[in-house]
C-alpha cells in the first residue's frame, strides 16, 4: 500500500513530463564532460569562472587535507571550527567590508544552510520576513521555516513591497532577496531595496550565490556591483559556483554574526566541513582577485554577448516556437519555452546533438515558463559557444 501510494505519484509525474533524472558525471565538471557513457558538451554547471577543475584549487586542497587532516570531526561549537575556518572567515570578512561596515562572516557547509540559519535565527515572532516571489528555494524554506510571518511580493514589484512595509506593525522587518535572480539571470533593484530597508529601519538580506565571484570590483559580489555601503545589508554568498568548491557564507554586521552563531540551529547542530575545502577555498579566492580572475571574467561576458546575440536572432526566426530570451545580461541565460513538453523535447533534441542543457520545469520555475537554463561558464570557447546557437538551430528545424 505504501510504495503502491508512492508509484501512483511517481506515474503523476510522468504524465505531466515532471519525473526528474539524474545523470552521471564521470570526468569532472567542465564545458567538455563524460556523462553517463557519452562525451557531451555541457551547458548546465554554475562553475561561472571555470575554476572547479581547476590544478591550483585541487593542489589546495589536497594540501590542506595534509595540513588539516580530512574531516572536522565535531560541529563548530563542539571542536570542529578550525584555524583554517577562521582564515577563510577573516579572508571573506575583508572582501565584504567595504559593503558592510565592519563586517564580519560566518562560514556553513552549504548555502541552503546558511539561508535557513539566516531566515530563522532573525526571523523570529518580533519579525516580518518580505520576499520576491522568484527566491530560491532556500529562501523560501527559511522563511516558511521561521516564526515571522511571510509576505510575498510579485517578483520585482517594489511599489507593492513598499505598500507591505507601510502596513507592517512588527519591530524588525527582514527583506529578503536574490541578487541575481537563479532561473532568470536577472538581478535586483538592490539600491532600490537598500532605500526602502532605510526608510523602513529594515534588513536587507541578499542571497549573491550567482554574484559573488563573478559581479564587482575583484568579483566581491552584487553588493560592490552596485558600490552600496550599509550596516543593515546581510550577504549570504555560496563557494560551490563561481568559487569552484563548495560551502557558504554570511557576511553582516558584527552582533548578525555573534547571533547566528548563537541561535541557528542549521549552523550550530551540523558537522564542519572538511577544513581542507575552506583552505582551498582561500586559494580560489586568491585567483578570482587577480589578474586570472580579471580574465575568466573578461571571457564570460565575452560568451554572454555572443550567445544572446546568436539566440535573439534564432527567437526571431522561429516565432512560431514561441521562445523567448530572458532580459538577462548574467551567465544565466534561459531560454523560456513554456509547455513542460515542450522545453523536453527541445532539450532531448540538444541531448541527440551531444549538447547537455537543462529544461527546468515547474515548480522550480512559475507553471506556463518551463525553459532552457542555459549557464555559461569562463571555460566555453566561442566554439563551444557556436556549437550550442548550431545545435539549437538544427532542433528549432525539427520542432517546428
Ligand atoms: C545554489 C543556490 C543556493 C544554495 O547554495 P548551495 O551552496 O548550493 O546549497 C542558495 N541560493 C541561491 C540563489 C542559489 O542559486
Amino acid at each position: 500500500m505504501l510504495i503502491e501510494h508512492l508509484n501512483h505519484r511517481l506515474r503523476e509525474r510522468d504524465a505531466q513530463a515532471l519525473r526528474r533524472q539524474r545523470r552521471t558525471a564521470e570526468s569532472p565538471c567542465a564545458p567538455h564532460q563524460r556523462v553517463s557513457g557519452r562525451d557531451m558538451l555541457s551547458f548546465c554547471s554554475n562553475d561561472y569562472l571555470g575554476l572547479a577543475n581547476h590544478p591550483d584549487l585541487i593542489e589546495a586542497l589536497a594540501a590542506g587535507a595534509r595540513r588539516y587532516g580530512a574531516g572536522s570531526g565535531a560541529s563548530h561549537l563542539i571542536s570542529g571550527h578550525s584555524r583554517a575556518h577562521v582564515l577563510l572567515e577573516d579572508e571573506l570578512a575583508r572582501w565584504l567590508s567595504p559593503c558592510i561596515p565592519e563586517a564580519k562572516t560566518l562560514s556553513f557547509c552549504t548555502g541552503y544552510m546558511a539561508n535557513l540559519a539566516l531566515l530563522t535565527a532573525l526571523g523570529d515572532t518580533s519579525a516580518t520576513i518580505f520576499a520576491d516571489k522568484l527566491n530560491h528555494a532556500s529562501l523560501v524554506d527559511g522563511a516558511l521555516l521561521a516564526k515571522a510571518p511571510l509576505q510575498r511580493y510579485p517578483h520585482g514589484r517594489l511599489d507593492l513591497l513598499a505598500n507591505q512595509l507601510w502596513r507592517c506593525s512588527t519591530p524588525i522587518k527582514l527583506i529578503v532577496t536574490d541578487a541575481v535572480f537563479s532561473m532568470d539571470g536577472d538581478l535586483a533593484d538592490l539600491p532600490a531595496l537598500l532605500a526602502l530597508a532605510e526608510a523602513h529601519d529594515a534588513w536587507l538580506v541578499i542571497d549573491d550565490a550567482h554574484g559573488f565571484g563573478v559581479l564587482g570590483n575583484d568579483g566581491s559580489g552584487s553588493l560592490s556591483h552596485f558600490g552600496l555601503r550599509s550596516e543593515r545589508l546581510i550577504c549570504m554568498g555560496t563557494l560551490g559556483k563561481a568559487v569552484g568548491l563548495g560551502g557558504a557564507f554570511v557576511a553582516a554586521h558584527p552582533s548578525v554574526i555573534d547571533w547566528l552563531v548563537q541561535s541557528a540551529r542549521s549552523y550550530v547542530y551540523t558537522t564542519a566541513a572538511p577544513p581542507a575545502i575552506a583552505h582551498a577555498v582561500l586559494t580560489s579566492l586568491r585567483l578570482i582577485a587577480g589578474d586570472e580572475g580579471e580574465a575568466r571574467r573578461a571571457r564570460l561576458a565575452q560568451s554572454i554577448a555572443m550567445l544572446r546575440d546568436g539566440l535573439t536572432t534564432l527567437v526571431q526566426q522561429y516565432p512560431g516556437l514561441g521562445w523567448r530570451l530572458a532580459d538577462s545580461a548574467t551567465a544565466i541565460q534561459p531560454l523560456i519555452v513554456g509547455d513542460n513538453a515542450a522545453a523536453l523535447a527541445l532539450a532531448a533534441g540538444l541531448d541527440a546533438q551531444g549538447l547537455w542543457v537543462p529544461a527546468i520545469r515547474p515548480p522550480t520555475v512559475p507553471v506556463g515558463t518551463a525553459r532552457l537554463r542555459i549557464t555559461l561558464s569562463a571555460a566555453h570557447t566561442p566554439k563551444d559557444v557556436q556549437a550550442l546557437l548550431d545545435g539549437l538551430a538544427q532542433a528549432a528545424g525539427t520542432l517546428q
